[in-house]
């Protein structure tokens, strides 16, 4: 069932009980606040299908690497993002029977997902096994105003007189679905219920990290306290439970407040006590002022990142989704967090990090929010250059070469499958382009100096490796890589490797001549931690020069990569819509030897690049390889709906943005039940910013080159430039900047 989301400008909606889809609506309907987040699971028991998913940032489990063939140069693990301790749980028996939507008549049910005050909302009727109808609405969030505080509220009555008991609990038994050898991850170090307060602490295996929760209920009945009669604790699992006799129509209010804290930020020895020390800050305040300052922190981020479309309503719904999302996933204040291409939303791709951030991800959190946010994402990278230089090193790089992980938590990478680990290099030249991107925006040169220029020398030391001289083409060549395109592995001279590596020579050269000029200090200090020499600077020159880059003299076009023209050329168009998504009609052979692109490749250096470029070259290598390009990467359509907006091709570009904006809410390549695609969803934004309004830095300006979809009436969004928040509106009118205002 697609298309089962009800438009609206600020809530997600879903109405009725279909529980086929409630995979992908406990993804659509997650909630986070950076430090934490949660898919959209029931409260009470659901034996059902579901994914179980709460997650703390940073908190990961190195599973052993399985892979059918080892290979040298292979990571020992893949860090998982671990599914950490449930504290929503909630067990309601009801004359001795549980609670459980999968069991019940469902005569009612809805969720709806105020993205405005980010609270996720659920109501439903329902009829248990013993007849008896019991009426409930549950809402809860994870507070952006204290990102350790979780809270719910659950409030319900029956439609009979019964005996209830109702169980409250912590749990730390859950497992991974993507686990390698079906292990469990954590092991307990304690749990403790007393009064109304349950405590969990569990450590994760291998790792060692620690995951703290403390959950405080409160029950009410007919707006009297109920007692809590016992506790319930095991391994792995803290609760306290009660019992009571209930009329009909009374109403039940269970109050969970829940504070998480982890290892990465407590000294294990004190995370018993700041649990209890956060929850007494917290303890004494209403559910409403609580509730009142989350939203509050919620306006705030509204106040900055919001994008207003008029006169489309699923646009507007679409593109605040996204934006919602990225904002749960990402706040910035720490500097050892990352973007996971699944947020806190599901399990798959390790939760870890990959060139999605640089190179998706960053204009967005640079635009819409305080600078150390987005140059918390850069340090985040400063801070792994050791560890991309023993990457290197490990494949037989030396001299302080750096190569940065596909996909990784702390620095190592973990991803394991030789075309993409050994040969996806091109991630590296996106590290260094979003350390060019982000100067260009907000000027911050001295970034440069103070980290910048040290992972500039690593990755151009690394180029300068990967390439050999080919005597036969009188040019550097660059061979055995994988380029963004994942549908073609192991190909000699991939256009858009071969393109950044240059590229990145280059940076890094001016980068060393403008630090030398203008922080003499930090240059010795750099020269002298890296030992680099003017014949490396002066060989990074002559590769740059002399790159090889395979170019059709017929089509006018840069080739992706050498070969290209041997394929087949015959367009998506033709492909039967029986065999679409190739990924899961085709053999892995038969997508290899097609010509079909997974995503943007050549466009996307032209995408970075497109100064370089006339608008008749982009448009001619835009009509060359977008007919071939099928997009089963989400991040393929923002790339091209950016380019086709550049081109004037309005039409187009608002058709690759209707792909990317409503995804997951329309489970477009029918995944969203894994978690979103949420490193994608900072291209709906970048299709709407740098594609609808056309904007660019230059020089330290910004300019705009508007224009509005057929369908708006208008659409307006503020970025922050440089100290300045701006106002831009895009309307019939054309565009309108209001007063710069230093309101930030
Ligand atoms: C894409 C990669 C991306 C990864 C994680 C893959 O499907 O091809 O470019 O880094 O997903 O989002």
């Amino acid at each position: 069932m697609k298309n089962y989301i009800k438009h609206h400008p600020w809530h997600i909606i879903e109405e009725g009980f279909t529980p086929t889809v409630n995979r992908v609506s406990e993804s659509i309907f997650s909630i986070g606040n950076g430090k934490f987040g949660q898919r959209a699971n029931f409260e009470e028991n659901y034996s059902g299908d579901t994914l179980q998913g709460n997650y703390v940032a940073g908190v990961y489990y190195p599973d052993k690497t399985r892979v059918g063939w080892w290979k040298n140069g292979y990571p020992e693990y893949f860090a998982k993002v671990l599914n950490a301790p449930n504290w929503i749980g909630l067990d309601i028996k009801i004359n001795g029977i549980s609670l459980d939507l999968a069991k019940c008549e469902v005569l009612e049910f809805s969720r709806k997902l105020d993205m405005q005050k980010g609270i996720l909302y659920r109501s439903f009727k329902a009829k248990n096994e013993n007849g008896i109808t019991i009426t409930a609405n549950a809402e809860r969030y994870c507070s952006l105003a204290n990102t350790h505080l979780g809270v719910l509220k659950y409030s319900f009555s029956l439609d009979k007189k019964a005996e209830l008991e109702i169980l409250s609990y912590v749990d730390g038994t859950i497992q991974n679905e993507d686990s390698n050898y079906n292990e469990k991850f954590w092991n307990d170090v304690r749990s403790k219920s007393e009064d109304n307060r349950s405590v969990l602490i569990c450590e994760t295996k291998k790792t060692a990290f620690q995951v703290g929760i403390l959950a405080s209920t409160q029950i009410n009945q007919n707006g009297q306290n109920v007692e809590w009669k016992d506790t319930a604790d095991k391994k792995k699992y803290a609760s306290v439970y009660t019992q009571f006799s209930i009329n009909k129509d009374d109403l039940i209010t269970i109050e969970k407040r829940a504070i998480t804290l982890s290892s990465l930020d407590y000294d294990k020895a004190a995370i018993d006590s700041a649990l209890h020390k956060i929850f007494s800050e917290i303890e004494k305040k209403s559910f409403e002022d609580l509730s009142y300052s989350h939203a509050e922190a919620w306006s705030k981020k509204w106040n900055e990142s919001d994008i207003i479309i008029e006169g489309d309503i699923s646009a507007q719904q679409a593109i605040r989704f996204n934006i919602f999302q990225l904002n749960c996933t990402y706040s910035g204040e720490d500097e050892r967090l990352n973007i996971g291409p699944k947020g806190f939303t599901g399990e798959k791709y390790g939760g870890s990090t990959y060139w999605d951030t640089e190179a998706y991800c960053l204009p967005f959190y640079q635009a819409t929010a305080d600078s150390h946010v987005a140059r918390n994402l850069l340090i985040y990278r400063h801070k792994h250059l050791d560890r991309a230089i023993e990457n290197a090193q490990k494949l037989g790089f030396k001299n302080g070469a750096a190569l940065y992980p596909m996909v990784t938590m702390n620095g190592e990478e973990c991803h394991n499958e030789w075309e993409i680990t050994f040969e996806e290099i091109h991630r590296n030249g996106a590290i260094a382009y979003a350390i060019y991107d982000y100067i260009n925006y907000t000027g911050e040169q001295v970034y440069l100096a103070k980290y910048g220029l040290e992972v500039l020398i690593g990755i151009a030391r690394f180029w300068a490796q990967r390439v050999n001289w080919s005597y036969n083409k009188n040019k550097f060549v660059m061979l055995g890589v994988t380029g963004p395109n994942e549908f073609e592995n192991n190909v000699n001279n991939n256009w858009y490797t071969n393109k950044m590596a240059a590229w990145c020579l280059d940076y890094c050269r001016d980068s060393l001549v403008w630090v030398k000029e203008n922080h003499p200090n930090d240059y010795e200090r750099i020269l002298a931690k890296t030992n680099l020499s003017i014949e490396e600077v002066t060989k990074w020159n002559s590769i740059s020069e002399n790159m090889y880059y395979p170019y059709s003299k017929e089509h006018g076009v840069y080739l992706q990569q050498d070969g290209f023209l041997d394929k087949e050329l015959i367009p998506v168009s033709e492909l039967p819509a029986t065999e679409r998504p190739i990924v899961e009609h085709w053999s892995w052979d038969r997508i290899l030897r097609s010509c079909y692109i997974k995503q943007a490749d050549t466009l996307q250096g032209i995408y970075f690049f497109e100064d370089e470029f006339s608008d008749e070259e982009i448009k001619r290598h835009f009509d060359f390889y977008e007919p071939l390009t099928v997009h089963e990467s989400s991040l393929s359509p923002c790339v091209h709906s950016v380019l086709a907006a550049k081109l004037g091709d309005e039409k187009r570009a608002y058709e690759f943005y209707l792909r990317t904006a409503r995804l997951d809410l329309d489970d477009y390549n029918n995944d969203t039940r894994d978690g979103l695609h949420i490193t994608s969803m900072a291209g709906t934004w970048l299709s709407i910013v740098k594609g609808f309004a056309g904007m660019r830095v230059n020089n330290g300006e910004v300019s705009f080159k508007p224009f509005l979809p057929e369908k708006w009436a208008s659409f307006s969004f503020k970025i922050r430039f440089r100290d300045t928040l701006m106002h831009i509106r895009v309307d019939k009118a054309g565009l309108h900047i209001a007063e710069p205002a230093n309101n930030h």
